[in-house]
């Protein structure tokens, strides 16, 4: 089955919910039928903007897809400041990001956590974003194919064929996030590649149905060359999906 590209605007800790209502609606005018006929386009603005960019898809009918930067894998409780996957689920989001960097780095989440929300976001019937990726020093050190290569497995433990297919993981590397400083086409594939003989490894052929997607420093400038490469399904965007003028010429890369 052909993997259809997909392509996430990651906004992180930016835009109240009024912006990211106005964000939303200047994307949407950027772009056209044809574009999401052939790209998935996500958006993950924070929590607290979620209902409102929820209502307003919804409300104009727009084929912009909803998704959350994070989530929580207990169902409820006492778990002050999280989220549960059931809270996302209602709210029509569709994608999860889960284990980026900065939550690995900044909030100390393990593996065993990122497989843990994983499951719970599966569970509810949405699809994971599963971020890996080396820092700089594991790069230069010639680590990185050794952190991505134990990252996968530990992060998808316990899934089924089926459900890795399904699933969306994205190659990070931890030094080109926010830096400005994109991985080389050739680099970028050769770890995704990587990435997908892992998976192939643990799931079989399902590695061939699941979608990677590269995230670092993506701007409109550098998508196309990324894009061309066989096993880069994606992009996760950051910084350049903050302006909706960018991050539609992202989307509309093959333009
Ligand atoms: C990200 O946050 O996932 C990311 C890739 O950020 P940036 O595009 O700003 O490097």
């Amino acid at each position: 089955m052909a993997r259809k590209n997909l392509i996430v605007g990651n906004w992180k800790m930016n835009a109240t919910h009024l912006e990211a209502i106005q964000m939303t609606q200047k994307l949407h005018y950027r772009l056209d039928p044809k574009d999401f006929d052939r790209v998935d386009v996500g958006i993950a603005p924070p929590f607290t903007s979620l209902r409102s960019v929820q209502t307003v898809i919804e409300a104009d009918h727009m084929r912009i897809l909803l998704a959350a930067q994070n989530v929580h894998w207990e169902e409820s409780g006492a778990f002050t400041g999280e989220i549960a996957p059931g809270m996302l689920e209602k709210l029509f989001v569709r994608y999860v990001i889960v284990g980026h960097s900065e939550r690995r780095q900044l909030f100390g989440e393990t593996d065993e956590v990122v497989n843990r929300k994983v499951k719970a976001v599966l569970a509810h019937g949405m699809t994971p974003i599963m971020c890996v990726g080396e820092t700089l020093d594991e790069r230069e050190a010639g680590l990185a194919t050794e952190r991505v290569g134990s990252q996968v497995p530990a992060s998808l433990r316990g899934l089924t064929a089926e459900q890795v297919a399904g699933l969306v993981v994205a190659y990070e590397p931890i030094w080109a996030i926010g830096t400005g400083r994109t991985a080389a086409p050739e680099d970028a594939q050769e770890m995704v590649g990587f990435i997908r003989d892992t998976l192939r490894q643990g799931w079989g052929g399902a590695a061939d149905e699941t979608r990677i997607l590269y995230g670092g420093s993506v701007n409109p400038g550098n998508i196309a060359a990324l894009m061309a490469k066989k096993d880069i399904d994606g992009g996760l965007v950051g910084g350049a999906s903050l302006d909706p003028d960018k991050f539609a010429a992202i989307v509309r890369y093959w333009v």
